[in-house]
């Protein structure tokens, strides 16, 4: 059903609920813009602690999955299938590592980003993630 974003064109990116509290929405939405991203998906959702941790699966052995599943749930976050050549490395570059202290000047994370764990912006590290992912928040009928 999505196979169109298992093209390497197509990234899923959350902006975290410290971000949305902060007013750093508008912001972020400017630099997806300002990147050349085209939203070909949006939504303004809260998770509940069990979605939270449906979509961060993957690290549920991690020491931080309760920490980060709590703050995931803990108010509303933007989730957006983005668009754009070279669409995961490139939003991975925007954002900047994980830890905002270690990213690099300019990047979301670095502007927006308070700690590691509450770090302003999610974006899948694979395209096979990407699709994942995308299919956690979003039918066909929701993509343009
Ligand atoms: N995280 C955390 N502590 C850590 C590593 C990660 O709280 O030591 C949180 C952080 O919010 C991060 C998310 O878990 O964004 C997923 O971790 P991952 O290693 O996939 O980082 P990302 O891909 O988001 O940069
Ligand atoms: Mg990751």
């Amino acid at each position: 059903m999505l196979d169109f974003i298992m093209e390497d064109e197509f990234t899923l990116i959350m902006i975290k609920p410290d971000a949305v509290k902060r007013g750093h929405t508008g912001a972020i939405l400017k630099r997806i813009e300002e990147e050349g991203f085209r939203i070909r998906g949006m939504k303004y959702v809260s998770l509940t602690k069990a979605q939270a941790e449906m979509f961060y699966i993957v690290h549920k052995e991690r020491p931080f999955f309760g920490e980060l599943t709590q703050f995931m749930a803990s108010g509303f976050i933007v989730a957006a299938v983005l668009e754009r050549t070279n669409a995961v490395a490139h939003w991975r570059k925007v954002i900047g590592a994980t830890d905002p202290a270690e990213a690099e000047d300019g990047t979301i994370r670095k502007l927006f980003a308070a700690s590691k764990g509450e770090n302003a912006v999610h974006g899948s590290d694979s395209r096979e993630n990407a699709k994942l992912e995308t299919s956690f928040f979003f039918n066909a009928l929701e993509l343009v």
